[in-house]
Parts: C-alpha cells; structure tokens; sequence
C-alpha cells in the first residue's frame, strides 16, 4: 500500500507558504536531499500561486494538492483549481508567456518543469486546470 495525502484550501495568498510547507513535510519521508526539497517547495509555489492569481482570478475558490508516493520511490504531485481554465497550453508553457502584463515574468511553467522530472498540464477552459508532477 501506498502512501498520499489530500489537502484543500481557499485561494488566499496566505496558504501559499502553508501549502509548500505541507507539501514538503510530506515529502520528507522520500529522504531527499535539501537540494531535491527546495526544488519541490519551489515547483508547488509556482503551480499554487497559478491557481490562485490566475485559475481564480477575480474570485476565491478551492485549491486541490493531491500527492502521492509512486513505486519507483518519488513523489507525484497535482495542483488542481476549478478555475477560469487555459485556452492554449502550449503557449501558456512557452517560457515568458503570461496574461498578466509586466507583472508577472511568465516563467512559473519553466520552472516546475526544470525543477521536477515530469510536468502534465491539462486544462479546460472554465472547468479548470491540473498540473501534474513527479521528482
Ligand atoms: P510568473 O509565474 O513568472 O509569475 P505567470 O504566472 O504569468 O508568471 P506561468 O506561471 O508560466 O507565468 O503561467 C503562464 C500563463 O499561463 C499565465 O500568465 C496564465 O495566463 C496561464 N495560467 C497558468 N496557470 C493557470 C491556471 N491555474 N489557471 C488559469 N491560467 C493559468
Ligand atoms: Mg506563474
């Protein structure tokens, strides 16, 4: 049997930190290297903060992390919202892509990917988006 662990939040900046904390204690039994850890908490920011600044743009709604332990000893990963959706992934992944003007750097997909070993995003325009990762 394997371990998981299920976590829901409103979409409030304040649990973003919670979240990544969450996420990592989780993670801690994998034995990773603080290398390895601060590359997971960095990756789980960037998805969260994408649910809440864009998934539930002008609005509150819940943010979903389902993690689990895979045979193969790392860690899978989904941050889901019922949110706003994305009309084009791959160009939402392209590096420097962002909807939010010179806010935002665009750079939050680029990362998860260079700082997990997987990276899914399915997405449905105002049904919501899941990313999926593995380290
Ligand atoms: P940064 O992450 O550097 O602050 P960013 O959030 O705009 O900037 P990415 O994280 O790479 O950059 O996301 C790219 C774009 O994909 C966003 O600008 C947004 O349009 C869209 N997007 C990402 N996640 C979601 C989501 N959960 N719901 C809706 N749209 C999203
Ligand atoms: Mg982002």
């Amino acid at each position: 049997t394997t371990n998981e662990m299920h976590l829901n939040f409103p979409s409030i900046s304040a649990n973003e930190g919670f979240a990544r904390a969450v996420v990592s204690a989780f993670a801690v039994q994998l034995d990773p290297t603080l290398d390895e850890l601060c590359d997971l908490k960095t990756a789980v920011s960037e998805a969260v903060t994408n649910a809440i600044v864009h998934g539930y743009k002008d609005t509150i709604g819940t943010v979903y992390i389902d993690c689990r332990l895979l045979p193969d000893n790392s860690i899978q990963i989904k941050v889901r919202d019922r949110g706003c959706g994305i009309e084009n992934i791959e160009q939402a992944m392209e590096p420097l892509y962002t909807t939010a003007g010179d806010e935002r750097a665009g750079l939050g997909f680029a990362v998860m990917k260079s700082f997990t070993d997987k990276l899914k995003v399915q997405s449905r325009l105002g049904g919501g988006t899941t990313v999926t990762m593995e380290k």
